[in-house]
């Protein structure tokens, strides 16, 4: 099955880009989490969305779930790993599946905190953002996961059942705190120590924290919105932005993004109204495309 229009992430830009599709009778897949977004739940109070003045994060989620669940839309709960242009359409990889769409509307959030020293350095040699799709080239490695979110953990355990050895570095903080390494496998090792430097030659050799170093294979670094660049091959991008025009169109045709991922400020209204023109120009792009094709056929 192709859909019309393929969105990546479960925020109020993907959300808002989803209803407007749907809205305009168009054939949406959104992949994300049921949570829809962890930088939306954790909002103590929230001042400036237009309407509903100090409204919690949670409450504003609820808001967004139940406007969704009117419309019919389901959430993915899967994580997009790749998305290649394969010229008339995408094809969007989680794991084993693979998912085709006419259009994607790239809409993941950013991670705020910079990336640690050497993370992006080793990017593809020995450092990975999806232990469970490249888990079978660490078969008998030993390999480290840094976790910033709980799901971490399951892709901690996943991977221990292939690797020799499995530390696991947890990031988490507020309310993620983790708690007597729930959910670990026993004979994973934990450090409670924050990471200062991934290092290697040509491949990851090792992981550096201020008073010891511990040699692996390869690290993943599992956070709630990988960088875009390693997302979409051929995205062109600004830090850690996708560059979009007014339209919230990309350089690369039928691709769009919105959010945070497609720059500051940082918040939910922008997030909300980027997702809406991403949807409509991708709606109107589907249209001019299906023109054309009547056109063909005549
Ligand atoms: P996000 O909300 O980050 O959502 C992206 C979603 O996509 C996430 O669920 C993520 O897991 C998912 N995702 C990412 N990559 C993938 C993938 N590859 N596959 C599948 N799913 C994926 N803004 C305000 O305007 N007012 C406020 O009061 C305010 N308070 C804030 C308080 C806190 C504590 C924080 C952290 C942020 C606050 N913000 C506030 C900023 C606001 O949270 C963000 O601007 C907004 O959430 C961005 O929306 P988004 O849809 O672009 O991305």
């Amino acid at each position: 099955m192709r859909y019309d229009i393929a969105i990546v992430g479960s925020g109020p830009a993907g959300l808002s880009a989803a209803i407007n599709a749907k809205i305009r009778n168009k054939n949406v897949i959104v992949f994300g989490s049921k949570n829809l977004s962890n930088k939306l739940v954790k909002a103590p109070s929230i001042d400036n969305y237009l309407g509903f003045y100090e409204i919690s994060g949670e409450e504003l989620k609820n808001k967004f779930a139940n406007h969704i669940e009117q419309l019919g839309i389901e959430i993915v709960e899967k994580r997009i790993n790749n998305v290649y242009s394969m010229g008339d359409y995408f094809a969007l990889m989680s794991g084993d599946s693979m998912f085709e769409a006419t259009t994607v509307i790239l809409a993941t959030g950013v991670e705020y905190g910079k990336p640690i020293k050497g993370e992006e350095e080793f990017l593809g040699r020995g450092v990975g953002y999806c232990a469970t799709c490249d888990a079978p080239l660490y078969k008998d490695k030993k390999v480290a996961i840094i976790g910033y979110n709980h799901e971490s953990t399951e892709e901690a355990n996943f991977l221990n059942e292939i690797a020799s050895k499995t530390y696991f570095i947890p990031m988490f903080k507020g309310e993620h705190l983790m708690k007597d390494n729930a959910g670990l496998d026993t004979s994973i090792e934990v450090i409670n120590d924050r990471p200062i430097q991934i290092q290697g030659e040509k491949l990851v050799n090792k992981v550096s924290f201020k008073e010891k170093d511990i040699d692996v294979d390869g690290v993943f670094v599992i956070k709630d919105s990988a960088s875009v660049k390693s997302l979409v091959p051929g995205l062109e991008t600004d830090g850690p932005h996708v560059i979009v025009n007014i339209n919230m169109e990309t350089n690369i045709k039928g691709c769009y993004a919105c959010g945070d991922c497609a720059g500051k400020p940082y918040s939910y209204i922008k997030s909300a109204g980027q997702g809406q023109i991403a949807a409509i120009n991708a709606v109107s792009y589907l249209d001019k495309l299906r023109i054309e094709a009547k056109k063909l056929v005549k």
